[in-house]
């Protein structure tokens, strides 16, 4: 089913709100191909899974990398209600995803500069384009559930 940016984010709240529901942080993540076909779907698991590292993005991208058998994301689009921390910043750009689109802030303003997200001279390949404010009041409002 091919996805628009606010289907797509869309289905990150829904996530989010499942996250909630299961006693973790209210973030979901989805990762789109070029044709707009969901690739993978993630969600905060850190309390379930007693894992601090599985933050919805990285919970995406490890399917992504599975479904698709190889570490290289490159052309595809990760959709998150929330701004990618500098944990999942690093992992983005290591696996090579060439767009972000994130809902709002996640209320940690990071003083990491230049930032991994956006640093053109880190990683090997290029930054990907970030756009935010999807969704933003929909996703504040799920943040708030924190
Ligand atoms: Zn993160």
């Amino acid at each position: 089913m091919k996805q628009s940016d606010t289907e797509a984010m869309q289905r990150c709240l829904n996530l989010a709100k499942e996250a909630v529901d299961a006693g973790d942080n209210p973030f979901g993540a989805v990762i789109v191909d070029a044709e707009g076909s969901i690739v993978a779907e993630g969600r905060n698991r850190e309390n379930t899974q007693l894992d601090v590292t599985l933050h919805a993005e990285i919970d995406a991208i490890r399917q992504a990398t599975s479904a698709r058998g190889e570490n290289c994301l490159r052309g595809l689009t990760l959709y998150t209600n929330g701004q990618p921390c500098l944990m999942c910043s690093v992992a983005i750009r290591r696996v090579g995803i060439s767009r972000v689109v994130y809902g709002a802030p996640s209320g940690q303003p990071s003083r990491v500069s230049p930032h991994p997200l956006t640093d053109p001279d880190f990683g090997q390949s290029p930054p990907p384009s970030v756009e935010s404010g999807l969704l933003a009041e929909e996703s504040r409002k799920i943040q708030g559930r924190l």
